[in-house]
């Protein structure tokens, strides 16, 4: 299904002030009060679309532009500045990202197709599992997204399915050289702004937590692959894989984790993580431990990745939901949950341009 944008609209325009031009948009597919799109024109060079739904004005504090170039929705821009000035006064050594993987820091879209997911991606070289495996896809998939199954006994199924999927991969063989043949044939990219939100994390000393239901190990070749380099400050949070000498699965680490039990397992699962990432920047002393950076930027395509950050005692979090598709419907949820939504699979551009607002130089 290609990649829509809505458009069109009524446009009243009107003079703010001497300098700036605002546009507004009415659409037709939200209501009234939260469907103002404003062309800020600040600078000749600002010509993107802010799609902003808060009471007031965002334009102070958005300097340098981080709700620009992607359409963002901010339902509560107050909120959004005492935050931001929370994180800002206590510097990035307090701050940590946590990050959902597939559809949040990959693009949805590729060419027009959608982009293959860590799990999906996956051929493990016997075709006859490669069927059993979409098999259990086509049956669980749409049990996860039922609106008539209770959440507990979707989380058996959930499990059933994630249990099933990995036993396939042991038993049909998997080598680690499928994982690394997948995903260089794989229709998966990062969106435009990873490497330098990655890149600008690093030089603030910050560390990444990648927190996926998808596999460790086909994340971390996805990373080497479409990336080139390695950060020091990313760790993965994922259902890990043992080999043997000969590069063949046999067994998973630890607990499953699967698309539900993000949050149920996100304590446990990140601790041993955040104890190797207290020394990312190099610090010795006890302000280094990943423990006390008590201020979190979460980024997810789902209200579920929310979870993600349950568990670890923060002082303020600043959510950052992506929106890919079916906009309309889910617009009014994600504007609830997420501090900022980005629409229509934006880049991560804003992002880059919000912590860079947030530690100058
Ligand atoms: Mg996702």
């Amino acid at each position: 299904m290609p990649h829509t944008k809505k458009g069109g609209g009524v446009f009243i325009r009107f003079q703010a002030n001497a300098q700036m031009t605002v546009r507004v948009q009415f659409t037709s597919t939200t209501p009234l009060r939260f469907a103002s799109i404003f062309n800020l024109r600040s600078s000749p060079f600002s010509t993107s679309r802010l799609l902003f739904s808060g009471r007031r004005n965002v334009i102070g504090m958005d300097k340098e532009g981080f709700l620009q170039p992607a359409e963002a929705v901010v339902a509560d821009s107050d909120l959004l500045k005492k935050k931001l000035d929370a994180l800002r006064f206590s510097g990035p050594q307090k701050l940590q990202v946590i990050a959902d993987f597939d559809a949040t820091l990959t693009r949805y879209w590729i060419d027009g197709c959608r982009g293959q997911t860590s799990h999906g991606l996956l051929k493990q070289g016997n075709p006859e599992y490669d069927t059993k495996r979409d098999e259990l896809y086509k049956y669980y998939h749409p049990l996860e997204y039922s609106p008539t199954i209770s959440i507990e006994e979707k989380t058996k199924l959930m499990e059933e399915w994630w249990g099933k999927s990995h036993s396939l991969l042991i038993e049909g063989g998997l080598t680690f050289d499928a994982i690394k043949q997948s995903v260089a044939a794989a229709t998966i990219a990062f969106r435009e702004g990873v490497v330098e939100l990655f890149e600008l994390l690093e030089e603030k000393g910050v560390p990444v937590l990648i927190f996926s239901a998808g596999l460790a190990d086909i994340i971390e070749e996805v990373l080497r692959q479409k990336l080139h380099r390695s950060f020091k400050n990313i760790r993965i949070v994922s259902n890990r894989m043992v080999f043997d000498d000969n590069g063949c699965l046999v067994s998973f680490k630890g607990k499953t984790i699967h698309s539900l039990n993000k949050n149920e397992h996100a304590l446990d699962m990140a601790a041993p993580l955040h104890d190797q990432l207290g020394d990312v920047d190099g610090a010795i002393n006890d302000s280094a431990s990943v423990r006390k950076r008590t201020n979190v930027l979460l980024l997810g395509d789902h209200i579920g990745d929310l979870g993600m950050s349950d568990g670890l005692n923060y002082d303020t979090r600043i959510s950052v939901g992506f929106l890919n598709d079916n906009i309309e419907n889910s617009l009014d949820s994600y504007r609830n949950a997420f501090d900022i939504v980005y629409l229509n699979d934006a880049s991560m551009l804003g992002v880059v341009k919000l912590v860079r607002q947030l530690f100058p130089v």
